[in-house]
């Protein structure tokens, strides 16, 4: 997943009290409420900006020095944002024109851990979340504890679920890097008392009903929601859940059994959260696509540059103005050779206005190709919204930002490659089911893992789950979404969760399931507007002003409005609407019946 530095929208902690009981001073009027929110407007802008520098050096030149200056200007923007979340509670009774209204109920949402007015044990929270995080950073799995060598960080371990096909170092593997977590799970529990004291100083129910009420509307309102639009994939999920299940039944026997969950450590993913890295195993014959991106690249000597000016044709070519100079003088293209740089790719707006960059260590290939023109998303989504009030340059929801590169990323089909002089001709449309069941493996297969994350801890934090069911609900969730079942018995002696870095981190998980419904909702709507008549799989829509202008018309609007209306200026409705994926997905669907056919479904 790309990441993405807003800066402003870091903000993780709140040392805060509680409420002040004043007596006998004045209310707040409304003229206070804007002198507040001037000012925090103005502070935030300042400090994001400042961190944005520090994290941009540190991610650029990596050494003690440049990560600890990194670390404070964080610091202080997380300090400031907790700062303003707790004292907007003041104007709650003020009457304010809409917009001050929103920024107010925007910063009391902002905060993803709550710490509680007692010092001590605001200190204690922190600590005990620093040390999870720092426990995860540092998890290694070492076959012989004696043998540095020997020990795996989760780069290796990724690497190694990648792309080994051997059942039993699978396993192995598997359950060494599940060997990092138990030791947060007292940590854990602790954790989640003492945030839900925060969050419930704060007057929310919960730290989960905290992270719920970020979506503009009642927190149980929307898990109905996410249920709702799960219901609408759930069936091609479970037909592609039967035809893996059947193939890789074909390469490892009755490990995998006929009609059970599928192991969790065969998808080429230690979370078996994404599964186009079994690709290989289940992919069905004579469906090559009939090109290789990647070649065509290497044999025009496409550079770099010549791959970042190609994504930005895109969206000049929908309407947008070109990017900044600076955009060019700054960015980061290239691994350099004389110092350590973070290469995961990456898209920057420094002074929230036009210093737009983008940092990657480019490779003249496809992932690169696409992963340009998802990055550029971010960055035309961030100018577009840089004329509203600072506290609302930010996508209309969390799962919003990283929704639109994708979205974008989508277009890049062989029509596109055509138009731009990549490829001859686009191959013909049998060629199709290998490139959409590739992309079924990255995306529908997500979507089950991307829900129940948050479904688990929303569990417990409300106290639905007991620290004493901590695991067995874990994996009651993921048999009950994703069909998947551990290797081996887990019991309470573990903490599956913990080995997955946004449970560790303490960072909501949602949006990347939003963000998996919405790409294909906008990708559908603004094809339709670009007036593509082929299927939705084929739509692209480069060179479409129509499109671009309903694009526009929804970046703009930044998060001045809740995002039904800006999902209304994109998509037409105000709904959310998972059909699109059935839609862009239906020649796959019609294919899996076929492979399944006389094949149990479902576990
Ligand atoms: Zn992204």
């Amino acid at each position: 997943m790309k990441s993405i530095a807003l800066g402003f929208a870091l903000f993780f902690v709140v040392s805060g009290c509680a409420r002040s009981t004043a007596t006998g001073t004045p209310a707040p009027t409304a003229a206070d409420a804007k002198k507040f929110l001037d000012e925090a407007n103005d502070a935030t802008l300042k400090l994001g900006t400042e961190s944005n520098q520090a994290s941009w050096v540190s991610e650029n030149f990596i050494t003690d020095d440049t990560s600890s200056l990194n670390a404070r200007a964080n610091q202080r923007s997380i300090d400031a944002a907790a700062r303003y979340a707790k004292d907007a509670v003041k104007f709650d009774h003020v009457e304010l024109d809409p917009v001050s209204r929103r920024e107010l109920d925007l910063l009391k949402v902002s905060l993803v851990m709550a710490t509680p007015s007692d010092p001590k044990e605001g200190e204690e929270l922190t600590g005990i979340a620093a040390d999870m995080d720092g426990e995860y950073g540092k998890g290694k799995w070492c076959e012989d504890p004696k043998k540095p060598e020997s020990c795996l960080d989760i780069n290796q371990i990724t690497n190694i679920m990648r792309d080994s096909r051997d059942e039993k170092k699978l396993r192995q593997v598997w359950e060494g890097w599940h060997t990092i977590s138990p030791p947060m799970r007292q940590q854990y529990t602790r954790f989640v008392e003492l945030s839900n004291k925060g969050a419930r100083e704060l007057g929310f129910a919960d730290t989960g009903a905290m992270w719920r009420s970020k979506y503009d509307m009642p927190p149980d309102a929307f898990s109905k929601e996410l249920d709702r639009l799960w219901d609408q994939v759930r069936p091609l999920y479970l037909k592609l859940h039967a035809y893996v299940r059947m193939k890789l039944r074909e390469k490892y026997g009755d490990i995998v059994p006929a009609n059970g969950p599928i192991p969790a450590h065969l998808l080429g993913n230690i979370w078996a959260q994404e599964w186009e890295n079994i690709y290989p195993l289940v992919a069905p014959q004579n469906v090559d696509r009939g090109y290789d991106l990647t070649r065509i690249l290497k044999a025009h000597n496409t550079s770099p540059t010549d791959m970042v000016k190609t994504g930005e044709r895109f969206y000049t070519s929908l309407g947008f103005a070109p990017l900044p100079k600076t955009f060019w003088d700054r960015s980061l293209f290239i691994k350099p050779r004389d110092r350590d740089v973070v290469c995961h790719a990456s898209a920057w707006d420094l002074d929230s206005v036009d210093d737009l960059r983008i940092k990657m260590c480019i490779q003249p290939n496809e992932e690169d190709f696409t992963t340009i023109h998802h990055e550029l998303g971010h960055n035309f989504y961030q100018r577009a919204y840089k004329d509203l009030p600072v506290l609302l340059r930010d996508s209309a929801n969390d799962g919003f930002h990283e929704a639109i590169g994708d979205t974008i990323a989508l277009s890049v089909t062989p029509e596109y490659l055509v138009k731009i002089g990549l490829l001859d001709k686009a191959p013909d449309s049998s060629r199709d089911i290998g490139l959409l069941l590739n992309k079924a493996l990255e995306k529908i297969a997500f979507l089950p893992f991307g829900l129940l994350i948050d479904q688990w801890r929303w569990k417990v934090f409300s106290g639905e789950v007991k620290p004493a069911d901590y695991n067995k609900a874990w994996w009651d969730l993921r048999l009950k979404y994703q069909g998947i079942a551990p290797p081996t018995a887990r019991g309470e002696e573990f903490f599956d969760p913990g080995a997955k870095y946004h449970v560790a981190s303490n960072t909501p998980y949602a949006r990347y399931f939003l963000a998996y419904i919405l790409q294909f909702q906008f990708h559908r709507a603004l094809s339709q507007a670009a007036g593509c008549t082929l299927p939705i799989h084929r739509c692209s829509i480069f060179e479409s002003a129509e499109a671009g202008k309903r694009l526009n018309a929804m970046l703009s609007m930044g998060q001045s409005k809740p995002w039904p209306d800006a999902l209304e200026a994109i998509a037409g409705t105000k709904q959310m609407d998972a059909t699109a994926i059935l839609d862009y997905f239906k020649p796959l669907d019609a294919w899996l019946d076929q492979q399944i056919k006389g094949q149990p479904v479902g576990w």
